[in-house]
């Protein structure tokens, strides 16, 4: 179902239509189960960690290649200074409804959208499980920021991006994972409709973990996750 070599906004419509007939093949799975905690159990990246800069990148999103524009596009200028990616407005926590979960299973604990939580939680269980163990301390979600150097915010600023294990898959280094778990992270991806930094096709982020869908596909899917588990 790879769609190569297309530009501008209709790569990312062939983004959103891969993942609707990958949900229908999917097998019926457990539903995610949400545990809030106290936000002070969430994780916040040390001052130092905002360098990620993901959207200037090219989009290389499970074998469906987007162009620069098609990414500029999902950064809309909304009214006043208020932003927003893939339609997710950004700011702080509690404006844009971000809420703290653990993820089943372990002691990490991640700030994410409420909203689309089912996809980034459900993501994080079955990275633990299949993956890698998931350390305490090292796994971040939101964060209000811009990138780095740039007026430009970061899919965290959305809540809608984790990084998982950051110390052990830094920024801009490749081949932290084996094959194998790039396999499988792959597959966890399609099924929770999200890109990896590991895709990227100039500076790798391996740590990294983002909503791409629009936002009412990523609602539409966090939803059936979370009723009927993950298809
Ligand atoms: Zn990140």
């Amino acid at each position: 179902m790879a769609v190569r070599g297309q530009k501008g906004p209709s790569a990312l419509r062939s983004a959103e239509r891969f993942v609707a007939e990958y949900v229908d093949e999917r097998i019926e799975d457990e539903p995610v189960v949400l545990e809030e905690v106290d936000p002070s159990e969430g994780t916040s990246p040390p001052e130092d960690w905002d360098s990620h800069a993901h959207e200037d990148d090219e989009d290389v999103w499970e074998g469906v290649e987007t162009s620069a524009a098609a990414s500029k596009s999902s950064f809309e200028a909304a009214r006043g200074k208020a932003r927003s990616i893939n339609g997710f407005s950004v700011g702080p926590a509690k404006r844009i409804g971000v809420k703290t979960y653990r993820v089943p299973g372990t002691k990490v604990s991640l700030p994410v959208r409420a909203i689309i939580a089912p996809l980034l939680i459900g993501f994080a269980k079955e990275f633990h499980q299949k993956v890698e163990r998931l350390r305490k301390g090292w796994c971040w979600g939101h964060a209000n920021r811009n990138i780095r150097g740039s007026k430009r915010p970061s899919f965290h600023a959305a809540g809608i991006a984790i990084d998982l294990n950051a110390p052990k898959h830094p920024l801009g280094r490749k081949g932290t994972f084996s094959a194998a778990q790039r396999k499988t992270i792959n597959a966890l991806c399609k099924k929770y409709g999200l890109r990896w930094g590991g895709n990227y096709r100039r500076r790798k982020d391996e740590m990294h973990f983002e909503v791409i869908l629009p936002r009412a596909k990523a609602v539409a899917l966090a939803k059936r996750i979370q009723k009927r588990g993950a298809r």
